[in-house]
């Protein structure tokens, strides 16, 4: 299999070539030159093989996905790779993603079952084993720089963590995470995991990240790289649970199931259109949004407007506030018949020049061919679907889970089960759980009592010739 990038750069590359790349040369994000079409008997065996959760299922199922879009990693090694990835050790569960019914029709998917108890796991897990793995072969070393406000680093902390050949430098802000992030980051001993507090705000930290990023020698020099959301790998990793999703709730490959998709930077439900496009039987993709609703406003209307910093909310379902949806350019590629010379021009002065783009009305029309369905909700809506969920079932969700139900309820159909994608536990939310049900939220076992674990940290002022200094002498 070889990769494309969106904005028309057709050198065809391999896995292993794009693997620790971001952007494409031309600024484009990359795809597969197609998409393998899975037949009805391939779909029966790899329904065979997960075995509605066996122990391995999972992974096997995995392999069998991942091994379509990488061709030039030997087929022994993937499988082993894979096989460390996805187990019961890691995950809580042999099914890895387990589906649970709320009500007829209606069924949760846990992705939040990993390290960090957000859906990041799912692929994050595999990238660190892939990039060991890839930077070993070259034999190179990748410095991994990265800022978060507490909800999306950790995943990487957490799957780079005692990995050969990569060191993780992630920027957070001084005292301004949850004593559970905290504890969820800095109570890490790795020596290749770095936690630099920073005394500024989580903006602070991403302008460092760019100012370090933006000095092209050191950046070469020490090797720094990141793992955003646009890599590839990620994106293909997460194509595996809508088929383990839709193999729990099904009985026979007739029939259809909807994903309700709690969205941010559409890197999630982006895989869920690859599934599709796969053969995979999805009727509906829902894209849930919060108040930030570019993605909605979208689907809605065929109209993009990025949104400026001003028009960027803080949400109570923070991993989804986003001004602008970075792998969103891949579903128009594929929406305008793979045409790069328009996505190009959508993409670049476009948004440039104009903050966005209005699709044509025939365009805008053929939206509904590829299943995308969308809607909002607000913390209004995320506290009455929590209470709502506590009371009828018993059953506690997170903030961004919540977004994705309130949204899915709106866009049921009937004989179709409705899968509402659980991207993170409650447990990491506790005031906005207080505020909804008046009560701490359900801690996993494995996790009570780390706030009073050892802490691993070092403060930093805003400064970027600091963090570099830092870099320098603790990069190998
Ligand atoms: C990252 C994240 C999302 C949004 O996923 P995208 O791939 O950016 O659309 C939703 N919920 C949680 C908990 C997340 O961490």
């Amino acid at each position: 299999m070889k990769y494309i990038s969106t904005r028309g750069d057709q050198t065809e590359r391999g896995f292993s070539e794009i693997l620790l790349e971001g952007l494409a040369p031309d600024g484009g994000l990359y795809l597969p030159t197609h998409y393998p079409q899975v037949d009805a008997a391939t779909l029966a065996r790899w329904r065979d093989l997960y075995g509605n959760g066996q122990a391995g299922g999972y992974a096997a199922l995995a392999y069998e996905i991942l091994s379509l879009y990488i061709t030039d990693i030997p087929a022994a090694d993937l499988k082993r790779l894979v096989d460390k990835t996805y187990t019961k050790a890691v995950y809580g569960t042999d099914a890895i993603v387990p589906v649970r019914r709320l009500k007829d029709g209606l069924l949760i998917e846990a992705l939040s079952n990993g390290p960090t108890l957000a859906f990041k796991d799912m692929a994050m897990q595999l990238l660190g084993n892939l990039f060991e793995y890839e930077l070993a072969r070259r034999g190179e070393q990748l410095n991994i720089l990265g800022a978060t406000s507490g909800d999306t680093g950790s995943a990487a902390e957490y799957a780079m963590r005692g990995k050969q050949g990569v060191n993780v430098f992630m920027l957070s802000p001084y005292g301004r995470m949850s004593p559970f992030q905290q504890a969820q980051m800095f109570s890490l001993q790795d020596a290749n995991i770095h936690n630099l507090s920073v005394e500024g705000v989580f903006d602070d930290c991403q302008d460092i990240v760019k100012a370090v990023s933006n000095d092209l020698a050191f950046k070469r020099q020490w090797k720094i790289g990141t793992v955003n959301s646009i890599n590839w790998a990620r994106l293909l990793a997460q194509v595996v649970y809508y088929f383990a999703g839709y193999f729990q709730v099904t009985k026979a490959d007739s029939e259809k199931v909807s994903f309700s998709v709690p969205s941010g930077n559409f890197g999630n439900v982006c895989a869920g259109h690859v599934a599709r496009m796969m053969g995979l039987p999805i009727a509906q993709l829902v894209v849930a949004t919060n108040e930030n609703d570019v993605l909605d406003e979208f689907f809605r209307t065929g109209r993009y407007r990025v949104r400026g910093s001003a028009e960027t909310f803080e949400t109570s379902s923070p991993s989804m506030d986003i001004s602008k949806a970075s792998n969103f350019e891949r579903f128009v590629f594929d929406l305008l018949g793979r045409d790069a010379a328009r996505t190009a021009q959508l993409f670049g002065p476009a948004i440039a020049k104009e903050g966005g783009f209005q699709l044509t009305a025939d365009e805008t029309a053929r939206i509904a061919q590829y299943g995308f369905v969308s809607g909002k909700s607000t913390h209004a809506d995320r506290l009455a679907t929590i209470k709502a969920t506590w009371d009828a079932h018993q059953d506690m969700i997170d903030t961004h889970t919540a977004d994705g139900l309130k949204v899915a309820a709106e866009h049921l159909q009937p004989g179709v089960p409705m899968i509402v994608l659980e991207t993170a536990l409650p447990a990491k939310f506790a005031a906005t759980i207080q505020e909804a049900l008046g009560r701490d939220p359900i801690r996993p076992a494995a996790l009570e009592g780390i706030e009073a674990l050892p802490k691993r940290f070092t403060v930093m002022k805003v400064d970027a010739g600091a963090v570099k200094a830092y870099i320098e002498q603790h990069a190998k």
